[in-house]
């Protein structure tokens, strides 16, 4: 008798994968079902069972923390259901920042992929497809099993952590450049050769109210004016796009003190990889002087997913030393 095919949960939330014209419309919108993907790749029903779940239909852009604390709910009930694995398919904008989210939100072995497309499906050459059979393959493999979640497009596997969009356009859009990829599809088989520890976990209820939480990129010459605001704004939390390895221009950095008196503020760094340093350098508006000023540091956390990670624990009540402590184990 034929093995049993895995059991894959697969939660279609739009984006490009999903998108496609009326002949009256101009430009493409996400339209396809959840139904409608699966139906473009035959070869999926080979490998999984798959339970398509249609959980929003809009655009990377128009998710919300919301949204991926009920598609993480539902992710989590289908693990314990019997599923092994979920995919997630969703638009490119925010896979950097949504499958940040789902791996702090689902506290699961279980492999949950996300995955997009770059070119949508009126184009030649559209990735779409690919790509999902490149994810259910990742999602139903032994391999993947104490991944947590990531992201696979063109062929390759990136942990969530570190995972970016690097270009409008290119179907290679997601790199690590930090770490590389953790693994690669071969033949239909995901080769992992990357383990990250698992990293932090925010247990949220789905009605709960997610804190606003600003990001801040300092420019030459940055001025205060934006920062002035945050408070009287409603912000809870802030989060600082510092030049280099964790600066900005000095007459900033008395208001961040004030400011990280009133509400977490995360100093991370506009690179985009490498490390906020800790100790290197002394002038006023430098990463030391600004961890005296109470900030906290990012570490490898980019801004985006800093400000991912602080709206998630301020969600779930988290004191000022306990993100702190967060941010910490999250660069372990
Ligand atoms: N370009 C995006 C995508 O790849 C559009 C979106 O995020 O919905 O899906």
């Amino acid at each position: 008798m034929s093995e049993p095919r895995p059991r894959i949960a697969l939660y279609s939330l739009g984006g490009t994968i999903a998108s496609t014209a009326a002949a009256s419309e101009t430009g493409v919108a996400p339209q396809l079902t959840a139904d409608d993907l699966l139906r473009a790749v035959p070869k999926l029903g080979q490998i999984a069972q798959i339970d398509a779940v249609q959980a929003r239909q809009v655009p990377g852009g128009d998710l919300t923390l919301h949204d991926l604390v009920a598609v993480a709910a539902q992710i989590t009930q289908s693990f314990v259901d019997g599923a092994i694995g979920a995919v997630v398919t969703q638009g490119t904008d925010t896979i950097e920042e949504s499958a940040f989210a789902l791996g702090i939100l689902v506290a699961s072995p279980k492999p949950v992929v996300v995955t997009g497309a770059m070119r949508n499906p009126t184009l030649p050459g559209a990735d779409g497809p690919a790509n999902l059979l490149a994810a259910v393959q990742v999602a139903s493999s032994p391999e993947a099993q104490g991944l947590g979640c990531v992201v696979v497009l063109n062929d390759e596997i990136h942990a969530n952590r570190f995972v970016r969009k690097t270009h409008t356009t290119s179907t290679s859009a997601f790199r690590s450049p930090l770490t590389g990829p953790i693994g690669w599809v071969h033949e239909g088989r995901p080769r992992v050769v990357a383990r990250h520890s698992p990293h932090v976990h925010a247990d949220i209820a789905p009605a709960t109210e997610i804190p606003p939480v600003a990001l801040l990129k300092v420019g030459i010459g940055a001025d205060s004016r934006l920062l002035g605001e945050i408070l009287g704004l409603g912000y809870a939390g802030l989060v600082v796009e510092g030049f280099g390895g964790g600066h900005v221009p000095g007459s900033l950095a008395p208001m961040l003190g004030e400011l990280a008196a009133r509400m977490p503020v995360v100093l991370a760094s506009r690179t985009g990889s490498g490390e906020v340093l800790r100790e290197t350098y002394g002038f006023v508006g430098s990463e030391s002087d600004l961890f005296k000023r109470g900030l906290i540091s990012a570490g490898l956390l980019d801004g985006l997913k800093s400000r991912v990670l602080l709206s998630l624990l301020l969600a779930s009540g988290a004191s000022r030393d306990a993100i702190a402590k967060s941010f910490a184990e999250m660069s372990d």
